[in-house]
């Protein structure tokens, strides 16, 4: 039996009969009876004991739910550093293995030359990617980062944030619109981390739709306190259940068929931390096969 659900009984029922003594023997020490307010005092003392074993409930049930996350992260971690090994080793075993076809065989047409060239870049882009995403986490967590305020024109973040990611709509033969209003509020925030959210999100959809057939939206409204961005796909999709987990940190949704998405988990994480510095709100909607629509709230 757990220990919380005695303690509170002992100390209770030790509590009453050291009250009950205390009022007998200070009735024969003084021989006299003692006063109302003296008896109610000591016979007030159970109540506080109930009223702290409560909290001791209530606190030993928090340390549990505490226990219970440090377990799920700590395990999330150890996954974490796998993927993170397997995303390293992976595009690092394609740029030696291409470097060395190209060291071998100087003689390669040139056309040849330029696409095993194109896989390096992209490749060493990648593995860019996920050591800026490492350290932007580890800053943000740490309460490390320094973040740069100015007036904002989110029309301009979006068109940052189309513009480097352009060579991966390209690639995938992505189609891309936005809609932008011809006038916008100005709003205070840090641009690069704004343009990341947007980048993290766009290239989000590339990756969940299939080659060839994507199309993503982009709209930016003002409402009357806010502005609302809305990056819509028709992609993959997200199930309700994988809905919950994925602006957690490490988080990734595996398929059965397909296993693990390329990436480390980190980039929704990071994604609702700056929203979140930013005082807005980002959600979800989705259902699989159907797309989904990521929008994000920043105050005006
Ligand atoms: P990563 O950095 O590995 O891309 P994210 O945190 O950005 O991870 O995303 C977590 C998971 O959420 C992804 O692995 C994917 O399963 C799911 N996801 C994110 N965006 C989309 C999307 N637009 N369509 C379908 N699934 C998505």
């Amino acid at each position: 039996m757990p220990i919380w659900s005695v303690m509170p009984k002992k100390l209770l029922a030790g509590a009453i009969g050291s009250a009950s003594a205390r009022v007998m023997i200070s009735s024969v020490v003084k021989e006299e009876p003692l006063g109302i307010d003296e008896v109610m005092d000591i016979l007030d003392e159970p109540r506080v004991v109930i009223a702290y074993s409560h909290e001791l409930e209530r606190a030993t049930a928090e340390l549990k739910a505490a226990n219970k996350r440090l377990k799920e992260l700590d395990r999330l971690k150890d996954e974490f550093i796998s993927t993170v090994t397997h995303e390293l080793r992976t595009p690092l075993t394609s740029v030696r293995s291409i470097s060395e076809i190209l060291y071998d065989n100087p003689d390669i047409d040139a056309a040849q030359q330029k696409s095993f060239l194109g896989i390096i870049i992209k490749e060493s882009e990648r593995l860019t990617r996920l050591i800026v995403q490492v350290l932007d986490f580890q800053k943000i967590e740490s309460g490390k980062m320094e973040w740069e305020i100015s007036r904002v024109d989110f029309r301009e973040v979006i068109k940052d944030a189309i513009l480097s990611t352009s060579r991966l709509i390209q690639d995938e033969k992505v189609k891309i619109e936005s809609n932008l209003p011809d006038s916008f509020p100005l709003i205070d925030g840090d641009k690069d981390r704004l343009i990341q959210v947007m980048v993290n999100l766009i290239s989000n959809s590339i990756k969940f739709c299939e080659r060839d057939q994507g199309v993503i939206s982009i709209n930016l409204t003002a409402k009357s306190d806010h502005l609302k961005v809305d990056v819509r796909d028709n992609g993959i999709g997200i199930s309700r259940k994988n809905q919950k987990i994925i602006f957690q940190e490490f988080q990734q949704v595996k398929d059965t068929s397909t296993g693990r998405p390329p990436g480390s988990g980190l980039g929704l994480a990071i994604t609702k931390r700056i929203v979140d510095f930013h005082k807005g709100k980002i959600r979800v909607k989705s259902r699989p096969g159907k797309g989904s629509t990521f929008s994000f709230t920043l105050p005006l």
